[in-house]
């Protein structure tokens, strides 16, 4: 489905000219890259054939020759070894100051702040979030480039939907030191929901629960006409997989009685055991059981771990997510009966105690068929074919919302709306406005943002002026404004005089810098307001009306003030004047009535006016040239 489409009919590219472009899904534990080839979104593999690449980055000691670091898997299986130098879960520290990172001390290597921004100190020396993420980042976009044999055009990069302005600015920075182009950020619960394909189903609440490695969330998004809002979001961000990993660590510990302090590569080890014993109990019947061994402070540890003890000594893990699933049903002010569909996310949802818990909770069976870990990158990589003008004219994917509305400041400090809150991007919508005054030449533009009436109460965008108007009369010059917001959130207001083709422009970026609570405020501040604001709006374009009238009365009296008899002109003085009092009214009801009076008495004369006009333009005149 479309609302607009990109590409003019009959200029999509060949398929020789397709650009290749990828959806990146930058994981806390695990990154993939996906792209649609012959329409179908795929997860590219590496040289060895796998798609997932751990999070991970080991920096190597310049003075030991060494003027390189190892990603992925390679960094991986350094981290027991070399854990103050191999970086994980550094989306954690994306944005952020050390004190804002959860937990930052528990992390196996040094974060400390520089110029206010949390950094990483290794043995090749400091290294800021983004340059680790860009290395990750760098490695899928030649995997792409491999793969394709071909440049990257662009990436659409997920992020979680609560990533706030300075996490999402820093992994824009972090893709551009790994020289990709952005074609859009998008939230990760959106990329899921796009993978399953129901944007092009039928509309309605989706819960996305989406337990990662190292964090849970759960999105509650709504569909309406192809497009998906964030309606609340909710989670845990020191919560996942991970802690599972914990959970049964310490349980087997218990069990053996080990109650030695560890050290850091010892608990290292242990953890890669628990990991892959969890992960081994997700695939083994109910009754079953897997073994854990790890050898830990010279002891040898042998512990069968059944299916049942698993899930008991990580219960409380489990039913941690389900508390945050009420809490953001709360918050969307839904039910769990209003859920249409129930989409897993992250790896951890391979574990069946989730399946089952969610699918108690909901009712219905979640989604599970396409891989969780791969599903972000999936969505990504479909957002980005269209993105990228890959996909049929009609295919577009339109996924994100204008959240608060963009319009245009007129007479009387009011705001006209020209592209109301929650229309999807990229869209174009324009309304036509004219000239207040006789021979007004130019149109001074203010572009607003804001729910509110009163251009006063929204918050300024940009101000252009139109010129070179043609002088006409007032209200005969048609100025049409159009509103462009493209792909990225980027919008233009263009102004032209319909006649004489004169335009102004103006290009503003109408989302930058205003957080989501920003703009929570502002809409909740709107609807508080709603009722003064509809009084205060009716004040306004009373008084406007009114000028407007007076104005207009003044100048035909200038002109053609010896076609009245002195009674009639004595008349228009006196609704003139009682007109001018009436503005101070803070009644619309008495403007008005003031204003249609003054109205209804120069009706006469304006007949006789017009007359007087038909007659001097036929004056001289042949018949056929009339
Ligand atoms: P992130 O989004 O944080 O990068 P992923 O979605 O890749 O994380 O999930 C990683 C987590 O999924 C790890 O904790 C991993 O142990 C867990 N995981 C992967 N496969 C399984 C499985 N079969 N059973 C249980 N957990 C699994
Ligand atoms: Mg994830």
């Amino acid at each position: 489905m479309a609302l607009l489409q990109i590409s003019e009919p009959g200029q999509s590219l060949d398929p020789h000219q397709r650009r290749v472009a990828v959806g990146i899904d930058l994981g806390t534990t695990h990154s993939l890259v996906a792209a649609v080839r012959h329409g179908v979104s795929e997860c590219l593999p590496d040289a060895q054939g796998q798609v997932i690449l751990p999070s991970v980055v080991r920096y190597l000691d310049p003075a030991q020759g060494n003027s390189g670091r190892q990603i992925g898997f390679d960094a991986l299986a350094a981290q027991v070894d070399d854990p103050a130098n191999t970086i994980s879960s550094v989306k954690r520290l994306m944005g952020r100051t050390r004190a804002q990172v959860v937990d930052a001390d528990k992390l196996p290597y040094t974060v400390v702040d520089d110029q206010g921004m949390a950094v990483v100190e290794t043995t090749a020396g400091r290294k800021t979030p983004m340059e680790v993420s860009a290395e990750i980042l760098a490695a899928l976009r030649f995997r792409a480039e491999d793969s394709f044999d071909d440049d990257l055009y662009g990436a659409v990069i997920t992020v979680p939907a609560y990533f706030d302005d300075a996490q999402r600015q820093a992994t824009k920075d972090a893709a551009q030191l790994a020289g990709i182009n952005v074609l859009r950020l998008i939230n990760e619960p959106t990329a899921a929901a796009i993978a399953y394909g129901l944007d092009n189903g039928s509309e309605g609440i989706y819960a996305i629960y989406d337990l990662g490695g190292g964090t849970f969330d759960i999105s509650i998004l709504r569909l309406t006409q192809g497009v998906f809002q964030v309606m609340a979001t909710g989670g845990d961000s020191a919560l996942g997989g991970d802690d599972y990993d914990q959970a049964l660590a310490a349980w087997v510990l218990a069990q053996q009685g080990v109650a030695v302090a560890l050290s850091a590569s010892e608990r290292a080890a242990l953890h890669a055991e628990a990991r892959r014993c969890k992960e081994a109990l997700s695939a083994v019947e109910p009754a079953g059981s897997v073994a854990f061994t790890a050898n830990i402070a010279g002891q040898q540890l042998n512990q069968a771990v059944t299916k049942a003890q698993f899930e008991a000594c990580t219960a409380p893990l489990t039913a941690r997510t389900m508390a945050a699933v009420r809490k953001v049903l709360r918050d969307a002010g839904i039910t769990k009966d209003d859920v249409k569909g129930v989409v897993m996310v992250g790896g951890s949802t391979r574990m069946p105690v989730i399946r089952s818990a969610v699918g108690a909770f909901f009712g219905q069976e979640p989604l599970t068929n396409l891989n969780p870990d791969e599903v972000v990158a999936l969505g990504a990589a479909i957002q980005a074919n269209a993105l990228a003008g890959n996909s049929r004219d009609g295919d577009l994917l339109l996924l994100d919302v204008i959240p608060l509305s963009l319009g245009i400041e007129t007479m009387g400090g009011l705001v006209e709306r020209i592209v109301p809150r929650n229309s999807p991007i990229p869209t174009a919508l324009a309304q036509d406005f004219t000239t207040y005054q006789d021979g007004q030449t130019a149109l001074a533009l203010h572009v607003v943002q804001g729910e509110r009436d009163l251009v006063a109460d929204c918050r300024s965008l940009a101000r252009f002026v139109l010129r070179g108007i043609p002088p006409m009369a007032a209200g005969a010059a048609r100025i049409r404004v159009s509103f462009t917001v493209d792909a990225d959130g980027l919008l233009s207001v263009a102004a032209k005089e319909q006649g004489s083709g004169v335009e102004a422009r103006v290009d503003v970026k109408p989302a930058y810098g205003l957080s989501d609570e920003q703009i929570a405020a502002m809409l909740q501040d709107s609807f508080a307001t709603a009722q003064q604001d509809i009084a205060a709006r009716a004040l306004m374009e009373a008084r406007v009306d009114a000028d407007r009238m007076i104005v207009a009365t003044r100048s035909a009296l200038a002109g053609d003030a010896d076609l009245l008899e002195p009674a009639e002109r004595q008349t228009i003085d006196t609704l003139m004047g009682q007109l001018t009092q009436s503005l101070a009214s803070t009644d619309a009801a008495v403007i008005e009535a003031a204003t249609d009076a003054l109205a209804k008495g120069t009706e006469a004369f304006a007949a006789m006016r017009m007359n007087r006009g038909i007659q001097r333009a036929l004056a001289g005149k042949k018949l056929e040239e009339v």
